[in-house]
């Protein structure tokens, strides 16, 4: 497997596979409509700008390009948004890949990696969260997410020679230690990101959204996962399917959690700024603690995490956010 077709290769979590795919000599195609991607976040091989819902500049590239492997983040990710526009939702994110999922069959192209998230559980019952837990989205982005799971899912059973890797992504962040990319959306909201805008000035404040749930200090957890170490889980999964393994569903994240006032306190300290801090109401839709149980992706593929600190996400995403100015 050398050539690799990635959709979405120019957003955040994208753009630090295809460098980590150029790194290890794969050849990358990225197609991308720069709808929140950017041109330059794409280090390796040639980019296409492309819709998914453009079928025949889809098709007339993959015939072009030949793939081994189809590496499929485009997708919309607020789950707000999602809540007040979910027709956009299903639209990009399920329709777009069933729509993908067709034209990789009629051109044979057997394996495949879908970016799936820790939404498809919705509220877990148990902590860390296991890949056989209930699937019960909460909201229409995580909805569009399983869906488009159980389309690869129905795929692979029927159609001998079709296998997939679904990585289901807890909370994603950090940078490339390089400082070359990182997350770049025009309005971000997810928490590292906010306290680190918040200490640049960019906002007044930085809400907690909840200080009554039931954790040891009233907020929220989150097993946060840095960016490159996601990569990684990726060109794993790539392997994993390259030595013949067959379909299959991986949580990834680092198998513990941090809560909002302990991100806080290293964004303060990462920062040297003691920005506002205010104690808001809870945010609709928030579980109390969501933690990954990843032994699956370890020992299926052996991935073992190289950046699980808290100090260095924040660090690399302190460093990016200087540089967005
Ligand atoms: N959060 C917060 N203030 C913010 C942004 C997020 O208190 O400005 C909290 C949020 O309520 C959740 C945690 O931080 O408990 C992680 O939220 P984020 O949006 O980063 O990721 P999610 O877990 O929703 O995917």
């Amino acid at each position: 497997m050398k050539r690799i077709f990635v959709t979405g290769g120019a957003g955040y979590i994208g753009s630090h596979v295809v460098k980590a795919l150029g790194e290890r000599g794969y050849d990358v195609l990225t197609y991308d409509n720069l709808s929140t991607g950017h041109r330059e976040a794409v280090l390796h091989g040639e980019l296409i700008i492309g819709d998914l819902e453009d079928g025949a500049l889809l098709r007339r590239t993959l015939e072009q390009f030949r793939p081994d492997a189809v590496i499929h983040f485009a997708a919309h990710i607020e789950v707000a948004e999602s809540v007040s526009n979910p027709l956009k939702y299903y639209r990009n994110n399920t329709l777009n890949a069933l729509n993908l999922l067709d034209a990789l069959r009629e051109q044979g192209i057997g394996r495949f990696i879908f970016s799936s998230t820790a939404a498809v559980y919705g509220i877990p019952e148990h902590i860390p969260v296991t890949e056989d837990a209930p699937l019960a989205p909460i909201n229409p982005y995580g909805a569009s997410k399983m869906m488009s799971e159980r389309l690869l899912a129905d795929l692979s059973a029927a159609q001998d020679g079709f296998d997939y890797v679904a990585l289901r992504y807890f909370n994603v962040a950090g940078a490339d230690a390089q400082n070359r990319i990182g997350q770049n959306y025009r309005n971000a909201t997810h928490l590292i990101t906010r306290a680190l805008k918040t200490a640049k000035g960019e906002y007044p404040k930085l809400q907690i959204f909840g200080c009554d749930y039931p954790t040891d200090d009233g907020t929220c957890i989150r097993d946060y996962i840095h960016v490159d170490d996601l990569a990684a889980a990726h060109l794993a999964a790539l392997d994993y399917l390259a030595g013949g393994g067959t379909s299959a569903i991986f949580n990834c994240g680092y198998g513990h959690g941090y809560s909002v006032r302990e991100v806080v306190d290293v964004a303060k300290q990462v920062t040297g700024v003691d920005f506002t801090v205010e104690e808001a109401s809870r945010r609709a839709g928030d579980p109390p603690a969501l933690v990954a149980d990843s032994g699956k992706l370890r020992e299926r593929t052996g991935w073992a995490p190289q950046h699980d600190d808290l100090d260095f996400i924040v660090r690399t995403a302190w460093e990016w956010e200087k540089r967005l100015g």
